[in-house]
């Protein structure tokens, strides 16, 4: 096992075991996540469904099946994404996380973006979307207003990570129209990533988007 192994394994392991908020309470196994821990493409959301809470793994209920559909009709494979939410024990009801819930479990996620060290970073929905800009220091304005754009930020340590706000597929799930815009998100996340792992763009080199979009907002680009 190498360092990076053994930190997964330790947060795993702290996740099993977690007694950081009421949510601990209701969780059958909890999901830290999952997926390559030298991804390039980092996935945040919102919490465990039922199906999740049942398998211990993420994205694998309706959700989950759209999300994959999104990857995989783009040439992704879900096991070279890692995916991860920002409560990992399912609220009651399949409510939505609070603040004081989605802090509390924010050491395993600040712990999961250090790890995987991605150079894109996708959040999906509002509160992944809220705790995530606003770990960058950029003030989220809701997910309708702030989706489909790409950001450039350094954060927690990490240079020139690609911050990309999109929706929750479960949105899909209930109001049909947001799949297009989905269509058109996964496909400039896909466009990105492609030219990241053919390696033509390095962590420390100009990108193909700095040399198009030549000097435009300090974090949006
Ligand atoms: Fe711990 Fe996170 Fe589960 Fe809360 S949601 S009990 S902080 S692992």
């Amino acid at each position: 096992m190498d360092g990076k192994e053994v930190l997964w394994s330790k947060i795993v392991s702290d996740v099993s075991t977690c007694t950081r908020c009421v949510l601990h309470r209701y969780r059958t196994k909890p999901v830290p996540g999952e997926g390559p821990i030298d991804s390039r493409l980092l996935f945040i959301g919102e919490a465990p469904g039922q199906k999740e809470d049942e398998e211990g793994r993420p994205f694998v209920g309706p959700a989950g099946k759209l999300f994959v559909e999104l990857l995989e009709v783009r040439g992704i494979r879900r096991s070279e994404v890692f995916i991860t939410n920002v409560v990992r024990c399912r609220p009651p009801n399949n409510r939505e996380p609070n603040d004081d819930e989605v802090l509390a479990c924010s050491n395993y996620t600040l712990s999961i973006i250090k790890l995987v060290s991605p150079r894109i970073l996708v959040t999906l929905g509002n509160h992944a979307g809220k705790f995530i800009f606003g770990l960058a220091g950029i003030k989220w304005v809701g997910v309708s207003r702030m989706r489909g754009r790409w950001f450039k930020v350094d954060l927690l340590g990490l240079k020139d990570v690609y911050l990309f706000p999109t929706y929750h597929p479960a949105t899909a799930l209930y109001n049909p129209n947001i799949k297009s815009v989905l269509d058109s998100d996964f496909n400039a996340i896909k466009e990105l990533y492609i030219s990241l792992t053919k390696n033509l763009i390095g962590r420390k080199a100009s990108t193909l988007l700095d040399f198009i979009v030549g000097d435009r907002h300090q974090h949006e680009i």
